[in-house]
């Protein structure tokens, strides 16, 4: 590993802002304290700060220099809405908000590489730090989007990541081309004609037919779409009725379908309109399917994962092969407005997690999970290096 000494220098206090961000841990739209440490932050090192993008969105820009090169490089900034498991210090102190996915950890690593840039200047062009609301489900990068971030501060480039369990601690990895899939949601609710639960046959029961389309909903995937595209779908909620004994006139569920090809979640929801409404009628029922395309396909463009990876193997190990994934990011968007390149950090396997985290694995969006101080370092000097090789 070859940290930056710059960076390295600063570790403990890094890691005290980290600490500090994920015990008071703010959900989508609502990271005001968040935005304010990080605007505070930028201030002090003299980097150009504009508030209030997107909402709660953060923009510093930097400029050294007489290059004309614009880098964008960008964290997300919110906590999930569930409870921690873990009770060490740095625990959560806002009940039903946690930093589950370690975006804490992005937050203090791209300030860490703002305050590096800011103080070394190893670099002629522009620099523009996004500092992202909302990435979980809500959008928060087509907020800022919505609010003029490409028209006001453009870049030629973005760049970001994801810390990562499972890809080996400390190590990065990217690719060329499609690294996470699309996401979309799909609600249904199927209407029928409640009735007492030991007359079914004097109503149309809305759970029975729900439960057949759930069933047959699965068999687009395996027998309509081509086995070489991959994609998943989840039903993960469902909800119906009020007791044993009364057949309810109404039944829904909810899930998610990620795929890497517009054309095959297109395939996948025309099956899906017709599997719910032939259901629905064979029973008497009618149905409602809505679908909503949240997060495009994020796409690395070859040149610039080149240019990622290039970066990063002056720091750490490389995979830059590495297996697309299912989950989905709305860096999506900045990557379909510029050619731009998204990385894994790795997170190894949750030994770093101070004495007091809960029973879980160190798996992402799960209650004991606890982002590792030591990849702050690691990114923040991968961003430096991003930055110091392209724009000169
Ligand atoms: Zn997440
Ligand atoms: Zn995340």
């Amino acid at each position: 590993m070859n940290i930056l000494p710059e960076i390295a220098a600063h570790f403990e206090e890094d890691r005290a802002l980290r600490r500090d961000l994920h015990a008071h841990p703010e959900i989508a739209y609502e990271e005001t304290r968040t935005a304010g440490i990080i605007a505070e932050k930028l201030r002090s090192w003299g980097i150009e700060v504009h508030e209030g993008i997107g909402k709660t969105g953060v923009v510093g820009v930097l400029r050294n220099g007489s290059g004309t090169g614009r880098i964008g490089l960008r964290a997300d900034m919110d906590a999930l809405p569930m409870t921690e498991a873990n009770t060490f210090a740095h625990a959560s102190a806002n009940p039903g908000a946690f930093h589950g996915c370690g975006h804490d950890g992005h937050v203090a690593t791209l300030l860490a590489a703002a305050r590096y840039l800011a103080s070394t200047r190893r670099f002629s062009g522009t620099v523009i730090f996004v500092f992202q609301p909302a990435e979980e489900s809500r959008g928060g990068c087509s907020a800022m989007i919505a609010d003029g971030l490409l028209e006001k501060f453009p870049a030629d480039r973005y760049f970001g990541f994801h810390n990562w369990p499972g890809v080996p601690s400390g190590t990065a990895a990217t690719r060329p081309g499609a690294l996470m899939a699309s996401s979309n949601r799909f609600r249904i609710r199927m209407r029928g004609k409640g009735s007492h639960g030991a007359m079914p046959h004097l109503g149309q029961d809305p759970v029975f037919t729900l439960i057949q389309t759930a069933q047959a909903l699965q068999g687009i995937i395996t027998r309509n779409k081509n086995p070489l595209d991959a994609s998943v779908m989840s039903i993960c909620h469902i909800t119906a009725g009020t007791t044993d004994n009364v057949t309810p006139s109404e039944a829904f569920m909810e899930g998610t379908l990620r795929t890497f090809d517009n054309a095959v979640t297109d395939l996948i929801e025309e099956r899906m309109r017709r599997i719910v409404e032939c259901t629905a009628a064979a029973w008497n029922n009618t149905a409602e399917l809505e679908f909503t395309r949240q997060y495009p396909v994020l796409k690395n463009d070859p040149e610039a994962a080149r240019l990622a990876a290039e970066a990063a193997r002056e720091i750490t190990d490389v995979n830059a092969d590495c297996d697309p994934v299912m989950p989905s990011e709305d860096f999506s968007f900045l990557a379909n407005a510029a050619p731009s390149a998204f990385m894994f950090l790795g997170a190894g396997d949750g030994s770093h997690r101070d004495p007091g985290h809960g029973d879980g694995p160190c798996a992402l969006h799960n209650p004991s999970y606890d982002f590792d101080d030591n990849l702050i370092p690691v990114g923040a000097s991968i961003f430096a290096r991003i930055v110091e090789r392209n724009l000169v």
